[in-house]
């Protein structure tokens, strides 16, 4: 028995070391899905039942007057613990504003995000992607454009918002808007696709604190860098 014992271990350690994988496995590979323009009466509240049944976080552009319309899905969107952001009062597009028309706008959507979602910094996202040098100078917070554009309002095709999603790469900025139940569908749909491929979706403030990152006011970002 003596004899036998180590070569008991010799051929488990062996037998273990064939288990392994030939190669390391993979870096995950990291997503932020955004949605503009809500929170939506009809869409948002099955978004955010099917992010919660998936353990998934991503980043809500609010329009100012929506949020004050519709409260409760606000302060649900905080309680479940996703990214809230700036996307105007009334979703003007603000290069067409003089930069005072435009800090007063953003402002005010600014103002009733602190008081119905809490004290906090509230990125901006500028509508259609408009915005001066000299307003963008002049805003307190980190601006973000997207890296990847679904093209959601336009299609309204689950089937190619998907496809968008899934062609993604790694610290990918993606653009979508939750006002529309095919781009709500096709996001469930790519998170559950994705997740089986080792992707992991985090918050717009994750992933530039996953690539060590500080974003700063006066800036427009697209993704972390
Ligand atoms: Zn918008």
């Amino acid at each position: 028995m003596k004899r036998i014992l180590p070569l008991l271990v010799l051929c488990l350690l062996l037998t273990g070391c064939m288990a392994l994988p030939a190669t390391a496995p993979a870096e995950p590979m990291y997503l932020a899905l955004t949605f503009d323009d809500g929170p939506s009466p009809q869409y948002t509240p099955r978004l955010l039942d099917g992010l919660k049944q998936r353990g998934v976080h991503a980043t809500f552009f609010l329009i100012g007057q929506q949020v004050q319309d519709y409260p409760e899905l606000v302060q649900r969107i905080r309680a479940e613990g996703h990214q809230i952001g700036n996307h105007t009062y009334d979703h003007a597009p603000l290069d067409r504003l003089s930069c005072g028309e435009a800090m007063a706008d953003l402002s005010r959507c600014d103002g009733v995000l602190q008081k119905l979602a809490g004290e906090g910094t509230y990125w901006v996202r500028p509508p259609y992607g408009f915005i001066t040098e000299e307003e963008l100078a002049a805003w307190s917070t980190p601006m973000l454009y997207w890296s990847v554009d679904t093209c959601d309002w336009e299609c309204r095709d689950v089937q190619k918002v998907f496809s968008a999603i899934c062609q993604a790469r790694d610290g990918d900025v993606i653009l979508l808007h939750d006002c529309y139940g095919t781009s709500v569908e096709a996001a469930l749909q790519a998170i559950d696709c994705l997740s089986e491929q080792g992707v992991e979706f985090v918050t717009v403030e994750e992933l530039f604190a996953l690539r060590g990152q500080t974003a700063e006011a006066g800036h427009l970002y697209r993704r972390p860098e």
